[in-house]
């Protein structure tokens, strides 16, 4: 069985005896992803959500090469460098009022990892420890044993429960029962032992591009405050304009006490990842007493080439007509999604600025339906990257998408329902 495998290469997320990966990629270039054998597929997903410019956007390479003159990777105890203090700077201006301090590492699972010990470490800092974190049901914050441990529980995971943590878990509050879950929190919080609520601001993503409306953000932020709760916002996703906003926290007006960013940082093209905090955190664990350090690190922390990557796509954001661009994109999609909005093929229409969610009405869902795969065939053979969720199909392209390009993805997604709602019967 294992000599048919071609490749000693082991690829995430994918079962290689019924899905071999054999496509070879030899280009990217704004939408585009190009095939060795000449076949151009759009990016409909933006390679798992991290690249929003588009693809090798001319700045952010440019920026890596002249960094790579100067910088590789730089032990960041004991020394800095300007990109990491430049990106740092110029990240307090761009989020939210109130955050001061910025925490590197290198993706999206380690952004959260250090958000629940900066949470954990400030209440055990100040001499009052608590210890136990509240999430949202569905919520997906990285695959990390802690971060599988605050993520949905299921067949992502369910081989390594015996070490995963327990955490407590509000209802998803869907239009109509939003109360329920705010008064779920309220009674969580009056126990004491909540030391934060990790939340997927707006939209869970990987949990089925579940949506979910701002001024329950904002209520869950002000019931944190009252009971001295840690407000984490993973903007892993969210983050970089996806939501419509440059983070989905501003539609609340919020800012969160722990904020972490990835994916978008450096518009996709290399990792690099941050954890911001308040002063409050910082402060407490600034002390004479060196067992007060925050104590992580990882070898690629604040890598000088991805933070000067970073630093161009900041750039970018401020010189370039990003939010423009966002806006269209959000307006092209509004307008497409409109013909699908009473047809009895999908169960449910949904958006939240760039992100088009259509979900394929059938009487079994969840991540390992049989529409998943299915579905994932036929987009690949029409040259389009589309991974649904299960029967969730969802896109999410990067900002350079054309109006046409994202016709095509319409037209296939329409041809498909039609083809899988009819193999179903
Ligand atoms: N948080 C959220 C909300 C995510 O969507 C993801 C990744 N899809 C992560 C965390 C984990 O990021 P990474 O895959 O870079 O570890």
């Amino acid at each position: 069985m294992l000599k048919s495998l071609s490749s000693p290469v082991w690829h995430p997320f994918t079962q290689h005896l019924t899905d071999p990966v054999t496509r070879r990629i030899t280009r990217t270039e704004g939408a585009f992803l190009y095939e060795e054998d000449g076949r151009v597929v759009l990016d409909a997903i933006s390679s798992w959500w991290v690249i929003t410019h588009g693809h090798r956007h001319p700045a952010i390479m440019q920026a890596i090469r002249e960094a790579s003159e100067h910088f590789d990777q730089i032990i960041f105890a004991d020394y800095t460098h300007e990109p990491a203090e430049e990106l740092a700077r110029g990240l307090i201006g761009l989020v939210p009022p109130g955050l001061a301090h910025v925490f590197y590492s290198d993706s999206g699972s380690t952004a959260v990892e250090v958000a629940l010990k900066m949470a954990l470490g400030f209440f055990h800092n100040r001499g009052a420890p608590r210890s136990r974190i509240a999430v949202m049901q569905h919520s997906y914050h990285g695959d990390t044993i802690g971060t599988m441990s605050t993520g949905e529980r299921g067949v992502f995971n369910a081989a390594y429960g015996p070490l995963l943590f327990s955490v407590d878990t509000l209802p998803f509050p869907s239009a109509g029962r939003e109360q329920q879950t705010l008064d779920a929190f309220e009674h969580l919080c009056r126990g004491g032992d909540i030391a934060a609520l990790l939340i997927e601001p707006l939209v869970l993503g990987a949990g089925g591009m579940r949506i979910y409306a701002p001024w329950v953000l904002a209520e869950l932020k002000r019931i944190a405050g009252v009971h001295g709760v840690l407000f984490i916002a993973d903007e892993v996703m969210t983050g970089w304009g996806r939501t419509g906003t440059l983070f989905a926290c501003e539609q609340a007006g919020i800012t969160p006490d722990i904020l972490c960013l990835s994916k978008g940082l450096t518009g996709g093209a290399v990792p690099l990842a941050v954890t911001l905090c308040t002063p409050e955190i910082f402060e407490a664990h600034l002390s004479r007493d060196r067992s007060r350090t925050f104590f992580h690190s990882s070898s690629y922390t604040a890598n000088a080439i991805a933070c000067a990557a970073a630093c161009a796509n900041l750039e970018i954001w401020r010189t370039e007509p990003v939010a423009e661009r966002v806006a269209a994109l959000t307006q092209a999609h509004s307008a497409r999604l409109e013909r699908f909005r009473s047809d009895a093929r999908f169960a449910d229409i949904r958006q939240c600025g760039t992100i088009a969610v259509l979900e394929i009405a059938m009487p079994e869902g969840g991540y390992l339906s049989q529409a998943g795969p299915r579905l994932r065939t036929f987009f690949k053979d029409r040259g389009l990257l589309i991974r649904p969720l299960g029967n969730v199909i969802y896109l999410m392209t990067p900002y350079c998408v054309t109006p046409a390009e994202l016709d095509r993805a319409y037209e296939a997604i329409d041809e498909a329902a039609s083809q899988d709602v009819g193999a179903l019967q």
